[in-house]
């Protein structure tokens, strides 16, 4: 069974501060940014522990939070059916995103994953970057979660598990009620989690993603798959992503003014709301 774990930081068991996960803020000490890595690698090594435990012979691990860098390599466990990479890279001599992720693998997994944007009463809530408010999939907002997901969707490949706090599990339920959760930890406020403790959170993830992988053999799950063609509309703050983005063929402004594009392939999502950081990546085929 080969699986792809897409891993963001702010829903890792254990992590309670902001200041642990958004080191680019000047709150954020180089103390507690490390705080946040150990967590972020303590959980990986054990839900791949688990992985391999349980059945998967193949297992990407991509470190997705502020597009990588986060996990601590010689910290990481090593072992030949595991492979790690960063959000955007080179694979099959194309550069795209997410690479590894193709048909081949069996079931695409949200880890340490985060509520949408304007969320209220969660921890960190955002939908990719911090100035996109109301990302909406064909009229229905939605959160980072469902964006990555369409990706899996192109390969046909099923998304069968998220792990976060209660409210973005709350989301991941309500989005895409056939997957697995992994409730690992309750939102407190913008900037706070509570419990339960990182050994607890980690246990629970272990029960969950043995879970999925009985459900994965049993065929029970199924891509995200929001209809094609999809519309997608972003409200922009951020004016000189605005501008890029609008520059993009394949945008128009709506009756609302909004910036919105129509796709006919679940590969787009990705490559055109990356057009608006100057992230161009060509649909894989
Ligand atoms: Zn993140």
């Amino acid at each position: 069974m080969k699986l792809f774990m897409l891993w963001d930081m702010e829903g890792v068991s254990g992590l309670f501060r902001r200041e642990q996960t958004w080191h680019w803020e000047e709150r954020s000490t180089d103390e507690d940014y490390k705080e946040g890595r150990e967590l972020l690698v303590a959980d990986i090594n054990a839900a791949s522990i688990t992985a391999l435990e349980n059945g998967v012979d193949d297992l990407i691990i991509c470190d997705t939070h502020g597009g990588g860098g986060n996990i601590i390599m010689d910290q990481m466990l090593k072992d030949d059916r595991i492979t790690y990479v960063n959000p955007r890279g080179e694979y099959n001599g194309k550069f795209q995103w997410m690479p590894g992720l193709d048909e081949k693998v069996d079931g695409f997994l949200t880890m340490g994953h985060h509520s949408m944007y304007g969320t209220p009463n969660s921890f960190l809530p955002h939908s990719n970057f911090l100035t996109w408010r109301h990302v909406k999939f064909n009229g229905v907002e939605v959160g980072e979660m469902a964006i990555e997901s369409t990706f899996a969707a192109y390969w046909g490949v099923p998304y069968v598990m998220a792990q976060g706090d209660n409210v973005a599990m709350a989301e991941a339920k309500r989005l895409f009620p056939w997957i697995v959760t992994a409730e690992v930890k309750q939102s407190v406020d913008y900037d706070r989690c509570k419990g339960p403790s990182p050994e607890e959170g980690r246990a629970i993830t272990k029960d969950k993603l043995i879970e999925t992988i009985a459900k994965i053999e049993k065929n029970e799950f199924k891509p995200y798959e929001p209809g094609l063609p999809l519309t997608i509309t972003m409200d922009i703050e951020d004016q000189a992503m605005l501008k890029k983005l609008t520059a993009d063929p394949r945008s128009s402004v709506n009756s609302e003014g909004l910036v919105e594009a129509t796709v006919n392939s679940y590969a787009d999502v990705l490559a055109w709301t990356g057009s608006n950081v100057g992230i161009n990546i060509d649909p894989p085929n």
